[in-house]
Formats: structure tokens, C-alpha cells, sequence
């Protein structure tokens, strides 16, 4: 299967997991997680029309996006993995959304140094609900203390767009709802407490588990394998 192949493929499955739970056609985002997989991978994306990216490692996105972006002006990346404070320069560089924020000292970074750039950058406050993965808020009280500081204008460069989460990795699929359930709890209390802000965005679901994603409400599933193939972690 071809890497555009395989875009249709999610696309109508996405379309039929909309239709399922009943949810607008057209409300689920697909964004391919192309990590690991070369520049040409992106740019076959890019010809089937997929202009929506995302990236865990700030290295490997500079030296891939960079002059995709500047050939691509309809592209948009979005940084997906924990990010250390010391690559918050290059992410808010290159990236329209970083989807993992996980702690209040990464705002106040990425305010700095978006007040250099003069540029806004949108943000999803990522919450731990899997038992496997250890990146996120550890609880909805911590992201609502963040909320509360942009909600006081201390990052004027920061605009929240809402949630994400990573269900835990396994076969039991009333964990992995509940993990999703979870992080759709949280966003309708935030939403009410910061109406403010548009707080719609959730990012939820990947390849083994975007479907159910999708009937708990996602509007951002995050897709890698099943579009690129297998990751070659040995490169
Ligand atoms: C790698 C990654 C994905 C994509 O995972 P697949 O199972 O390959 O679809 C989604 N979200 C995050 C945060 C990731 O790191």
C-alpha cells in the first residue's frame, strides 16, 4: 500500500467513525505523525493533500520540516512528544501547536520566547490517563492551575486550543474509553470555567485505537503507522 493509499484508507474510516457516533462529517482532524519516517514520506503525504503533521522530537522536525515549510506554506506541524525547555526555541519556531504541554515552567519558556519571535502559538494541555506512558499532567487540578494563569493573561502569546491524552497501550478497550473519557470530563469543565477560550481541540487517538477515540469525542486523531509503516528505531 501506498503512503496516499493508505490516507484514504484512515479517511474513510475516520468519516465512518464520525457517521457511527453520530458526530459531523468532517470533525476529526487527521494528523500524520510522521517521526521516524524520511522527508519523502512527508512530501508523498503532502502530494495525496495531508498538510497537517506531527512530530515528537524537536531535531528530527527542524531538519525535516524546515524546508517543507518553506516550500509548503499550507502546512502546519504540530509537536507532539515531551518537550525539553532547552528545544522550546526551535519548536516555537517551526511548530503552529505544541500538543504536549506538561508543565507550567514550559509556558513561561515558550511566552519568552515567543515574545522574541513576536509569534502565537497554540497549545493542548496534555493529561496522563494511561498507565504506560509517564508524559502529561499528572491530574486535571494541575491543567486547571495552568488555565488559571493563562486566564490571568501571563502568556499573551499562548493561545489554549484544548486537550490531549495517549490511552494506555493495551487490548482492554474499556481502559482505553475510559482514558479518553477522561480527558472529554475534563475538557466540557474547563470549557465552562474558561469560556474565554476556544477550548474544543481533542487530541486523542492513534493507529490501533483512533475508531474509539472518535466515538468519545476526539477532533484530532494522531496517526503514524498506519499511514508511514513501522518505525526503524535503529536509525
Ligand atoms: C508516535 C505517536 C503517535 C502515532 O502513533 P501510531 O501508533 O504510530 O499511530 C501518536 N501520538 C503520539 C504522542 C506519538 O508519540
Amino acid at each position: 500500500m501506498s503512503i496516499a493509499e493508505n490516507i484514504q484508507i484512515i479517511k474513510e474510516k475516520i468519516s465512518n467513525a464520525e457517521k457511527k457516533s453520530g458526530r459531523t462529517a468532517g470533525s476529526v482532524k487527521l494528523l500524520a505523525v510522521s517521526k521516524f519516517h524520511p522527508a519523502n514520506d512527508v512530501l508523498e503525504a503532502i502530494n495525496a493533500g495531508q498538510f497537517y503533521f506531527g512530530e515528537n522530537r524537536v531535531q528530527e522536525a527542524v531538519e525535516k520540516f524546515t524546508p517543507i515549510l518553506e516550500n509548503n506554506p499550507q502546512v502546519q506541524l504540530h509537536i507532539i512528544g515531551s518537550l525539553q525547555s532547552n528545544k522550546v526555541k526551535n519548536a516555537v519556531k517551526i511548530a503552529s501547536c505544541i500538543e504536549s504541554i506538561d508543565r507550567i515552567e514550559l509556558l513561561k519558556e515558550m511566552e519568552k520566547q515567543c515574545s522574541k519571535l513576536e509569534k502565537n502559538i497554540e497549545v493542548l494541555f496534555e493529561l496522563h490517563t494511561g498507565e504506560d506512558s509517564k508524559s502529561g499532567f499528572e491530574s486535571p487540578e494541575k491543567i486547571e492551575e495552568a488555565l488559571k494563569l493563562c486566564a490571568e493573561n501571563q502568556f499573551p502569546h499562548i493561545i489554549p486550543k484544548g486537550f490531549m491524552t495517549m490511552a494506555p497501550f493495551t487490548t482492554d478497550e474499556s481502559l482505553i474509553r475510559t482514558s479518553f473519557s477522561t480527558l472529554r470530563k475534563l475538557s466540557e469543565k474547563m470549557k465552562i470555567e474558561f469560556p474565554q477560550f476556544d477550548l474544543n481541540e481533542l487530541s486523542m487517538g492513534m493507529s490501533g485505537d483512533f475508531e474509539i477515540a472518535i466515538e468519545e469525542g476526539s477532533t484530532i486523531v494522531r496517526v503514524g503507522t498506519a499511514i508511514f509503516g513501522e518505525r526503524d528505531y535503529s536509525k
